[in-house]
This record gives structure tokens, sequence and C-alpha cells, in this order.
């Protein structure tokens, strides 16, 4: 059975709009048909230094991956995008995929934790998901998207950026 999930892509490096666009078509090739795309957002790096703005944006995708299954995929995407080997402190990326949402469940893996845990916190990712997903109910908290960025204590400003993808790199 397909599962629907949200992803949160974030690039902040190099040609960021392609590397965003080169992963949507990975990930459409690797994980499943890509349900919903939302509006681009440019933001302030959060939690660490950088000149570099942050691009970001999320999706729904429909695929038959296990949440680890899942997991593993992002992690060779991101690969193949560039990303270095992770350190242990934030730092500019190629590019940066996470599980948000799969379907309402609840995982608590040493791996994987879904929802993402810092998802409330982050203008960055639910800004971009009330796009595609406002009425979505977060399982723990309670809350759709609307409510969340209501009482999310991120004040940080994003700004929507106008790109539209559709579905080839080259003609954004
Ligand atoms: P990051 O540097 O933000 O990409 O963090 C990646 C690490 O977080 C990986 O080691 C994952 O195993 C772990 N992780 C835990 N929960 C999630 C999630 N929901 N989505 C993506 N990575 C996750």
């Amino acid at each position: 059975m397909e599962k629907i999930v949200y992803l949160s892509i974030g690039a902040n490096q190099g040609h960021k709009l392609k590397t965003i666009s080169e992963a949507l078509n990975l990930i459409a090739k690797e994980i499943g048909s890509i349900q919903a795309i939302s509006n681009f957002y440019e933001s302030a790096p959060l939690g660490f230094e950088s000149k570099n703005q942050f691009l970001n944006i999320c999706i729904s995708v429909s695929t038959n991956l296990s949440p680890t299954n899942l997991l593993l995929k992002t992690q060779i995407i991101e690969q193949q995008l560039g990303r270095k080997k992770k350190g242990p402190n934030y730092e500019d990326r190629t590019i940066d995929l996470d599980i948000i949402y799969y379907e309402n469940w609840i995982i608590n893996l040493p791996e994987l934790t879904v929802p993402h845990p810092l998802l409330s916190n982050r203008k960055f990712v639910l800004l971009p998901l009330n796009d595609i997903a406002p009425l979505f109910l977060h399982p723990i908290l309670n809350l759709n998207t609307k409510e969340l960025i209501r009482q999310s204590n991120d004040k940080s400003s994003l700004k929507r950026i106008d790109y539209k993808y559709i579905g080839n790199e080259n003609k954004i």
C-alpha cells in the first residue's frame, strides 16, 4: 500500500535551485510519485552563522518504502547531490532532506524520529508545509499546520520566491 509522506528540502550552497530540482527528479525516480510541491522560500540559517541563505520547500510523495528505507533513500540522494559527511554541528549543506511526516505514524527509532522533532520550531518547514498541507494534524501535538505556525517560537521571516517547478530543471 502506498503511503503519503511529507519531506522538507533545503539547500544553502552552490546553485540551490538546480540542486533542489535535481533532488526532486531523484525523489520521483527513487522514492515515489510527487503529489504536491510548495512555494519556494528563502530563509536565513537558523542555529549557525553563514552568509548563505537557505532555499526551502516541502513536498508530499506517495511511496511504497518503509520509514527506514525512506530514510536510507533520502540519505543516498543527499550523498549523490554532494552533501559532505556530517559533522557534529550545523553547517552549510548542498542539500538537506528531512522526513517531516510518514502518514500519521509516530516513529521513535535510534536513527529516525517522526514527526520530525524540530518541526514545530521551524518556520522554514512550517510555511512551505502550510502551502500543501494546512490542515494536516500533527499526531502528537494534535495541532494542524496553521495552528503550529501560530504557536511557533520561531520569529524569523521568510521570503517567498517566485519559482515554479514544472518538471524539468532547465525550465525553472
Ligand atoms: P540532518 O543533519 O538534519 O540531516 O540530520 C540527519 C540525522 O538525523 C540522520 O543521522 C538521521 O538518522 C537523523 N534523523 C532522525 N529523524 C530524522 C527525520 N525525521 N528525517 C531525517 N533525518 C532524521
